[in-house]
């Protein structure tokens, strides 16, 4: 299934946080001016990478919704545990 990048503007913009349809990825709204985020509008957060420690536990920051979607994109890990 293709992403929905569409989908993924839409419930940014409407509830300020996404969680992908398996649950293990979590992208929000970055708040402005929050300390070490400068610039960065949204936190991707991955369960599966966090728990493996492949990405930072505090969440990565994404610069646009590109790199929101992108973010989503590579980390829909489908049963992979
Ligand atoms: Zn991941």
């Amino acid at each position: 299934m293709p992403f929905d990048d569409d989908l993924l503007e839409r419930t940014l913009a409407f509830s300020g946080t996404y969680l992908s349809d398996d649950g293990q990825v979590t992208i929000r709204r970055s708040l402005v001016r929050s300390a070490g985020y400068s610039g960065a509008r949204f936190v991707g957060h991955c369960a599966v990478c966090s728990r493996a420690g492949r990405t930072p536990s505090t969440g990565e920051p994404l610069f646009d919704m590109r790199a929101a979607a992108q973010f989503a994109a590579a980390h829909d890990h489908g049963d992979v545990d």
